[in-house]
């Protein structure tokens, strides 16, 4: 199989008008960036539009151009995942079909890379354009209540526009989890990423497909992919409730002494302070149990082991220890590797 120096991948729905100019300005970059030893490819998920013939005349006339149709739209970060699985390149850009991104940093967040030794360049947008106060106003309190409640540090403003190695793809690769939140994903994965700062432009054409309504969806995707927080939050409040029902408890018993109170309050407010604690204190285990299950069924690998030095003879490295583009892991030898990690 041959690896071409780069590939771009896009995934792309209901973007038929933006395309041609898409393949104009995405071909050139890649051509002043590597030469013609490159691969742009496609995903066209589900279109509604005329997306898919589009693509199938310039995949015609573009023999650079891989160009697949889901089933069906399966969302955005799924249908990236398809390019990502598809790609075979030695470095790959990830990039929006709308131009949002312009494709042409390309030759700018390679030189980055190359200067910083580093394995991912993630563009982070300084400014928006041609986006409302309110989608700005939401992304922006997104990003920050993220950051807040992951364990992973996820790079605030920062969408899926960026350059990785292949060793840091492979990496991304082996993460199976079925909900995918592939910013966060990438961050965990580690290497070396730096920050590449850009000016975000206006869509070329068409409109947005990330209504309110997508953007939450992909927030919880973030938030419960990145974070077991929430159901944390049930202990806290049972050890809260718990430390203030034995303060509840003194007073009862006060006045039950002294004598003031209505019979059978005393019991009746006993009974309702110690269950309602216990009750969360409960629920918070359950939860902290339920947190680990679910991460262990996420099935992540354990570590991923960036450099080796000296001679390595058991097989804790798991094939991500070279930088060097060698050949692409068939799905076979990805499976095996996937196994090993498990
Ligand atoms: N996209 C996709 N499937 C979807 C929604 C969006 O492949 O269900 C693609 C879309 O074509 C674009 C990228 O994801 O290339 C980002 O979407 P969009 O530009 O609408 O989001 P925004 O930039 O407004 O956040
Ligand atoms: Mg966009």
């Amino acid at each position: 199989m041959h690896r071409p120096a780069l590939s771009v991948v896009i995934p792309c729905y209901n973007e038929a008008k933006c395309l041609d100019l898409l393949h104009a300005r995405v071909a050139a970059a890649a051509r002043t960036a590597v030469g013609d030893d490159h691969e742009i490819v496609l995903v066209n998920d589900g279109s509604r539009d005329d997306s898919w013939p589009v693509m199938q005349s310039i995949a015609a006339a573009d023999p650079r151009v891989v160009a697949i149709n889901l089933s069906r739209n399966h969302g955005h970060q799924l249908a990236l995942t398809a390019g990502l699985d598809l790609c075979a390149g030695a470095q790959i850009l990830i990039i929006d079909a709308d131009l949002q991104d312009p494709p042409e940093l390309l030759s700018d967040m390679r030189a980055t890379m190359a200067r910083e030794a580093a394995d991912v360049v993630y563009a982070v947008r300084r400014r928006r354009q041609g986006e409302t106060i309110f989608k700005k106003a939401t992304a922006a309190a997104f990003y920050r209540v993220l950051d807040r409640v992951t364990d992973t540090p996820i790079p605030l403003d920062t969408g899926d526009f960026r350059l990785m190695s292949r060793r840091a793809l492979d990496a991304f690769l082996s993460l199976p989890e079925q909900a995918r939140f592939i910013r966060g994903m990438v961050a965990w994965v580690g290497f070396r990423q730096v920050p590449f700062p850009y000016d975000r432009a206006e869509r070329h054409a068409g409109e947005t497909n990330y209504p309110l309504g997508k953007m939450i969806g992909l927030a919880f995707d973030a938030v419960t992919g990145f974070s077991t927080a929430p159901l944390r939050w049930a202990s806290h409040v049972g050890l809260a409730l718990t430390a203030l029902s034995l303060l509840l408890v003194v007073y009862i018993v006060i006045g039950w002494f002294s004598g003031t109170t209505v019979a059978g309050w005393t019991s009746t407010m006993l009974v309702t302070v110690i269950l309602g604690a216990v009750q969360m204190f409960v629920l918070g285990m359950i939860g902290e149990y339920l947190g680990r299950l679910y991460i262990e069924s996420k099935r992540r690998p354990l570590y991923l082991v960036a450099d080796v030095a000296g001679p390595v003879q058991g097989t804790a490295t798991l094939g991500f220890r070279s930088a060097d583009p060698d050949p692409a892991p068939t799905i076979e030898e990805r499976a095996a590797t996937e196994a090993q990690l498990l």
